[in-house]
């Protein structure tokens, strides 16, 4: 059984399984269920593209769900690699980082969203580092995709480069707080 610590942790993972046809969205129906005495988020839906139906359970924890864009409490994920995870703050920051660019400073807050997502994937990579070591273990690395993120280059796992990775992502999170504060601040 799958085990998310959190609803948004529970979709990033359907997000980054596609059907088999390839398609990654679906409309997902959600609802509560109980199997064996275990309270079980399903989530159910169509594939879009091939009419498959697309089928979720887990199991959440039982410490209380963070707020979004946070996935998880300080315990690492059990569903979602560390490769995963940097390669989703990668994806996410790119994608955010050429709108940022192309918005100006006093309206960027609608940008903000993602530059947070950006931030709280890569914060997740942080939790699989076991105290004292420079690096994420490869071995903890079992999905394809977070695999090929590893290999194209390990050094992106340690410490001290998923630190600035966070630092860099802070600042930008920090410029757009400054120059398009919340409404109301
Ligand atoms: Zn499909």
């Amino acid at each position: 059984m799958l085990i998310a610590r959190s609803t948004q942790e529970a979709h990033l993972y359907m997000d980054l399984h596609a059907c088999v046809c390839g398609a990654e969205d679906f409309e997902r129906e959600h609802r509560l269920d109980e199997r064996d005495g275990v309270l079980v988020a399903v989530y159910e839906g169509v594939c879009p593209r091939c009419g498959r139906a697309r089928s979720f359970a887990f199991r959440l924890t039982d410490e209380l769900p963070p707020a979004p864009p946070v996935f998880g409490g300080a315990e690492a994920s059990r569903i979602i690699d560390p490769g995963e995870f940097l390669w989703v703050g990668d994806q996410v920051a790119t994608d955010t980082g050429l709108r940022l660019l192309h918005t100006p400073p006093a309206e960027r807050r609608d940008r903000r969203e993602g530059s947070a997502f950006a931030l709280a994937a890569v914060e997740e990579v942080l939790k699989f580092l076991p105290e004292g070591a420079d690096r994420v273990p490869e071995e903890l690395i079992t999905s394809e995709r977070g695999r090929e993120v590893f290999h194209k280059n390990p050094r992106r796992f340690e410490r001290a480069a998923l630190l600035e990775n966070i630092a860099r992502k802070r600042r930008i999170l920090e410029g757009v707080d400054h120059f398009s504060p919340p409404p109301g601040a």
